[in-house]
This record gives C-alpha cells, structure tokens and sequence, in this order.
C-alpha cells in the first residue's frame, strides 16, 4: 500500500496524466458535433490537429490535412481551440489550455519569428538560434513609448522599472531555462533596455562591459551551447531616485572549476585561455612564455580549439578593451594573464617516478620552471609542493612522498583553485568599479541568470547543487503567482475560494532538514575520513527513505523526485567535489610567492578556513576545514532567496526548441518538457484551477449580443451579457461576474465561440 502511495503521489507531483500537467477533462459536447477540429496523440507522442468526421460510442474517426483518416478513444481527443484563438499573445486566453494546445500556439508564433509569449504572468521565450529582428533603438523606443505592447523582454524591463518607481519597491528578473535555451542573450537584452532607460552617467557602458570579462572567464563550448556559462549570475543594477543608473554589484555562483583540467572530446575549457593563446601581443607572449593553446595538455585533451564563426584573438582585444572600461590597472591585467599562463603550464607539469612505491618526483622542465617565474617561487619548493606533503604525527611533522596519482591530484587542485581565484578576484575587482555611487539610497533592479533545472542520463554533485537551487527558485515562483492572482480576484471583487497549488517544501525538507536532511549528511560523510561515496549512498538510504521524495536506487545512486521530474544522481566523487580541498603546503607555496595574486588568493583561502593556521596538519593528512562547497551554496541561495523575497519579480522562461543550435526547429517533445520543468504548464495549472478567461462586460456583450433570442429590458453591458449567461445555460459554478470583467473557467467562451462560429 504504501509503494503504491508512493508511486500515485510520484505521479501526481509530476502531472503525468494523459493530458498533460492539466488533468484531462471530459470531452466537452462541443466535440460530439461533427467537423469540429480535436487535439489527438499520434503512435510517435506528437499531438496533431484533426477533423472529426465521426463518433460512434467510445470511438471517433479523424481526418488529417495531408488525407489521412485515423481512429482514437474519443476520451483522449482533447479540444481544439477556435480559430480566432491561433497564436494568441498570452497563453491565458486559450480557452482550452492543455499541453497540445499551448505547444501549438508557442509553434505557430515561433514559425512567425515571435519568440515571445506570455504565459499569464511569465514571459515564454524561445530561442530563435538566429538573428531576430526585435531589438535595438526603434524597438526600445517603441516599448518605451507603449506603441509597441507584444511580449518582448523589453516590456518585461519596462514593467521593472516603471513599477520600482511607482511603488518604490525594488525589482528582480528571473531568467531560467536550460544550458543553451538563451538566458544569457536574454539576461543582456534586459541589461541593454534598462542601460538605454536609466543610461545618461556613462556607468551603463561599463556595466554592459562586464559581459565580455565574465563570458571570457565563465563562459565555454560545451556539447549543448557554444557560449555555456558555466556559473550562475546576479547582477544588481541600482537606480537612483530620479530614475538613472547610479552603479551597479555581481554576485556569481558556483563556477564549474573542474573544466579547468578536465572537459569533454568535442568541448572547450574557459574561452579566456584560447583568446589569450590566439591574441596575445608578442611582448606579453614573449613574457609568459606564451605557445599556441595545442602545445598545452590541459587544452589539448578534449581536441576542439575553435568555435565556428568566433576569432579568439579579436575576442581577446575586446576583453582587455573591456578591463580597461571596468578599470583594471595595465598591471593587474598582466597579473592576471600571468595566472592563466600559469594554470596552462602547470597542465603541462609532468611527474617521473623515483621508487617502487609509484612515489614521484616533478620533472623540472620547462613546464615547472615557467610555472615558478610566473607565480614568483622557487622551483624547489614548487617540486615540493607538488610531490610530498606535510603531516602531523604526534607532535613530529613528517614529509610525505606522494604518488603519481597524488602528485596529479595535488597539481590539477592548485591549478583549479588558481582559477578560481582569480575569477573571484576579477568580479571582486569589477564590482569595486561599478560602485560608483557609494550611498544606495535609490532602488534597484537584480537579474539572475541562473542554470535551469538539469536532468541528464548521469547526474553528479552539479546537477544536485544545480537542481536544489531550481527547488528553491521554484518554490519562490509558485508563492509569488498564487499571491498574484489571488489579488486580481479580490481586486474585482470575485469571490475567492481558495485555489490549491501544489507545493514543493517536502523536497526542500528532504535536502535542508537538520541532522537528517541530504545536506547534513552529505557533510557529515565528508568530514569523516573513512567516509567514500559508497557510504555516503548507504547512509542516504539508511535515513531518508522514509521521504516520499526519496529513493535508494542500486549501488551508488539515489533518486530525488523534484518538482521538474525524477532526477537519478550517482554518488561518485560527490564527497570529493563537495570537500573540495587545496592541501596546506599548496595554499603555503601561493603565500610565499613573491607576486601579488597568488599571495591573495592565499589570504582569501587561509581566511576562509575555520582552523586556526598554526594547527593545520591534522593526523588524517586532511586539511583545512573550511566550509563545504555544498554548505557555502546553501548560504549564498539563502541569501539569493531573501534578496529575492523582498523584489518584485519578474519571470522569464527560456525555451529550447531544438538541441542542434539550429534556427526553424521545433521539436515538440523537447519544448514540452522543458515547459514540464520550468513550471510553465504549472502556472497555466494554478490559472485553470481559478477563472483563467477574462473578458470586460463590453467586450463580451458585443461578442455575443447578437446570438440572445429574446431582447433584454435594459442595454447596459452587465445585463446583456448576463442574459448571454443565461440563456447558453453556462453554470454559475462556471464564471464569477466582476466589478469590470466576466471571469471563466476554461473552456467555457470556447463553446461560446463555436455556437458564433456556426451562426455566423
Ligand atoms: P544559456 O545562457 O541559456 O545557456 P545563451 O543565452 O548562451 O543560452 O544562448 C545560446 C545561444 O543561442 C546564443 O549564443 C545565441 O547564438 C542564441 N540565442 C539565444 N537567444 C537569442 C536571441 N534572442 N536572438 C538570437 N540568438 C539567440
Ligand atoms: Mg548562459
């Protein structure tokens, strides 16, 4: 009984029923008349629009376009909407809402270059992988001066700003979607509209400047997108009280360090290391010893150097031109191509084996000795740092020899932890640049730029950061649009009975529940030194499965059932990513060095650690305790969320309509479950569950006036139309009259609208 719950409840929390996320309604009568068009699900899963030409008992007989005539269940046909209703602005007007029908109405405004819809309050964005012509002057223009009123994210930044000025609150814009699904464009397009508004200081250039630095930095080829970011983004933009751009401060999440050493066959590492190779002046080639990014291993691994249609050396040009906008000294910026050359080198650091224990010694080449003169060590103890390591026995510290695979590990942790760094360091920098007017008096607007849920065939600690951070995100999302159609209705007057929506706590309690939530076990299993993924999963399953939202799978896996879908993640290398340690002696050979950016990072790194320094060698060998990479995300999302809480936000939805980066490609299984994850059939689900169908009296009264058989006594809208209510026997339980509009329930100006049509 108690699976069974379970697997109902799994079901339930996903919506998969036949219909879609909106549970399938009966077939209106509407339907039953012949030539009436239906919604059907072919033998492949696309839906089709067909003819029904005839209904005997249980089953109905369709005719396609192209002549084909197939039969279905007449339970499974779903409603088509009235022409009239093709391609409309916002997905809220539909009167049938079911999947077939929003996918339909995203495609036909997709194939006329209208990538924008809304969906009640969300805007629906779809990415056109080509150039649209909605941007620029005339258009910032137009949505500024409302001539122009068609979903576009410029309308959403226009809103922002307007409403931070009206009702003195400041603004978020939320922007998810998966990798490649266009929320960085987005992101920039809403920056360039608000730069364009509030510009006028100059300082809007140098915000808009900070994306080539961090696209360089951040940003990488990988199998999905050509541009990845490979970190989420905020960005606070502060207005003052006049409302122009007073400055601006970027908080950045969880960069992907491990693409540093290790990427794919087929995907780069971060774009800054090629443009650096590629358009390096000779004098500062000749100074870090600079070769061509095949000479170095680190790149060389995953054989692809170039991205079509992008010149990495202009690329590099507009990067300096960029640091030097956002006010990074000549010399810093030769320290930090000094880093880059660096961690190039440092790949290329090899290790021969001196013993019949595998224990190593570095080869002291032109790999190490480069590596020395650009960090400002001695390449002695550079070899040391490398190849043994220092631990506490008792009282006496000994020196340990390591072995190749320690000796590798060692090298790729410091070259990760370099990078690291000297991105912190660089958005440190930026953001010292762009506070400009130190008193925030004014308001502000913030846009994240955050990864979307992620469910792949194998799922590591990434996409459990990742997909915990969408849990929080999303449980932002269903409490701010239940709080805002609740408002519409009581503004109107309309009779608020409460509409339920489904909440996702008991999946944020199952990660953030102390002792026994997946976060707390996840670092109590990190800090013990016995502890490996194995135990790890062991534990998981020892102590949640009690959660409905959990479940142990076979070995090393466990399964989450999150808002967006099952997600199965494996355990392995998830205490490792999660500890994510740099060894005492590599922290202390970047505090010796005699140049100022390993010096810092070294501060930064020793101030981050909760031990004191003189008791760093601990009898297990571990390190440092600092705080765990999962427990400091946690902090900074707790952080990210009360930001957000005390915004208006906004949200966008990026879409993906293809996985080949290819424009005029709709694949409609792909955009349906992307729609699933990010929660836009929910936001239809909330709406249906109210009176999605709003018209004014007017409007209504026209609309359907002349199919009243009887005249009514006064010619007032209300009675007119209450007269259309009544004499199509549309129940009360049906619509709610408001103070200025009808409110529907789904469905309903759809049967309306058929019984015009046919009168017409
Ligand atoms: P994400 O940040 O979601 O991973 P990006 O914003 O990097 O995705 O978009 C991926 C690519 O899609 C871009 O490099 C660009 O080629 C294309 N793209 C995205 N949005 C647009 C748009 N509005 N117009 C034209 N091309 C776009
Ligand atoms: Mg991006």
């Amino acid at each position: 009984i108690c699976q069974r719950a379970h697997d109902c409840r799994r079901s339930r929390r996903r919506g998969l029923s036949r219909g879609g996320v909106i549970p399938a309604r009966t077939v209106p009568k509407s339907l039953l008349f012949q030539k009436v068009q239906a919604w059907c699900q072919l033998s492949n899963g696309d839906w089709a629009l067909g003819k029904v030409e005839s209904t005997t008992g249980t089953e109905s007989v369709l005719s396609f376009p192209e002549g084909k005539v197939l039969k279905f269940n007449t339970e499974s046909l779903l409603p088509a909407n009235p022409d009239i209703l093709d391609g409309v602005d916002d997905l809220m007007q539909l009167s049938y809402l079911h999947e077939p029908s929003v996918l339909y109405n995203l495609e036909y405004r997709y194939a006329r270059d209208m990538i924008y819809t809304k969906a009640g309050p969300v805007l629906v964005a779809i990415n056109p992988f080509k150039e649209v012509l909605l941007y620029g002057k005339n258009y910032i223009e137009g949505y500024r001066r409302k001539s122009m009123d068609s979903p576009h994210v410029y309308a959403i930044a226009d809103t922002a700003i307007r409403e931070m000025i009206r009702d003195e609150v400041n603004q978020s814009i939320i922007i998810s979607g998966e990798s490649g699904a266009g929320k960085t464009e987005t992101a920039k397009i809403a920056m360039q509209y608000l730069a364009a508004l509030g510009g006028g200081s100059g300082i809007e250039y140098e915000i808009l400047e900070t994306n080539p630095i961090l696209e360089a930095f951040g940003n990488a080829k990988t199998s999905r997108n050509d541009n990845s970011s490979r970190f989420g983004k905020l960005i606070e933009i502060h207005f003052s009280s006049t409302g122009k751009i007073s400055g601006a401060s970027i908080q950045t999440f969880l960069l992907e360090k491990s693409r540093v050493v290790q990427c794919a066959v087929g995907e780069r590492s971060y774009h800054i290391f090629y443009q650096l190779c590629a358009g390096a002046p000779s004098s500062l080639r000749e100074k870090l010893n600079l070769k061509k990014a095949v000479e170095y291993k680190y790149l060389k691994q995953s054989n692809c150097f170039s991205i079509a249609g992008v010149d990495d050396a202009e690329r590099f040009r507009a990067v300096m031109e960029a640091m030097n906008v956002v006010h990074i000294s000549h010399e810093d910026q030769d320290n930090v191509f000094a880093m880059l050359a660096a961690v190039l080198w440092l790949g290329n650091i090899s290790f021969t084996v001196i013993d019949n224990e595998n224990h190593v010694e570095v080869v002291a080449d032109e790999g190490a000795h480069t590596v020395a003169k650009l960090i400002g060590c001695d390449i002695s103890d550079l070899k040391v740092a490398l190849a043994t390591r220092k631990m506490k026995v008792g009282k006496d510290i000994i020196v340990q020899k390591l072995t190749l695979s320690q000796a590798i590990d060692t090298r790729d942790a410091l070259a990760k932890s370099i990078y690291a760094s000297l991105f912190e360091w660089l958005v440190d920098q930026i953001n010292k640049s762009l506070e400009v007017g130190k008193r925030r008096t004014g308001r502000s607007i913030s846009i994240l730029d955050i990864y979307g849920f992620e469910s792949f065939n194998k799922n590591s600690f990434e996409q459990f950061c990742i997909n915990y951070a969408n849990e929080r995100l999303q449980q932002h999302f269903n409490r701010h649009l239940f709080k805002l159609e609740q408002e519409e209705y009581i503004q109107d007057g309309i009779d608020w009975a409460k509409v339920e929506f489904e909440d996702n706590q008991d999946c944020l309690n199952l990660f953030e529940k102390k002792p026994l939530g997946l976060l707390s076990l996840l670092d109590e299993e990190s800090t013990f030194p016995n502890g490996t993924d194995l135990t790890f999963a062991n534990k998981l399953k020892q102590h949640l499965n009690a959660n409905t939202c959990f479940r142990g799978e076979r070995g090393k896996a466990f399964s989450i059932s999150h808002y967006a879908g099952e997600v199965v993640y494996d355990t392995s290398g998830f205490l490792e990513k999660n500890r994510d340690l740099l060894h005492m002696d590599s922290i202390q050979l970047l505090a010796s060095c005699k140049c100022p950016l390993p010096q810092m990072f070294a501060c930064k790194m020793l101030v981050h650690t909760e031990n004191p320094v003189g008791n760093q060698y601990r009898s297990s060998g571990a390190d440092s305790q600092k705080l765990s990479v999962a427990t400091k995300f946690k902090g900074q999302l707790f952080q990210l969320m009360q930001r957000l809480e005390s915004t208006t936000p906004h949200f966008i939805r990026c879409i993906k309509p293809n996985n080949s980066q290819l424009p005029a490609t709709y694949e409609q299984a792909l955009v349906l479950q992307q729609l699933r994850c990010c929660g836009v059939l929910e936001v239809v689900r909330i709406s249906r569950s109210g009176f999605p169908t709003r018209m004014s009296h007017q409007k209504f009264a026209k609309r359907y006036g002349f199919l009243l058989l009887e005249n009514v006594a006064s010619q007032d809208p209300l009675s007119v139309s209450v007269a259309i209510l009544h004499q199509f026997n549309i129940l009360p339980e049906m619509y709610q009259v408001g103070y200025t509009k009808l409110f529907f329930r789904t469905g309903q100006i759809g049967s309306l609208e058929d019984t015009r049509n046919r009168t017409l």
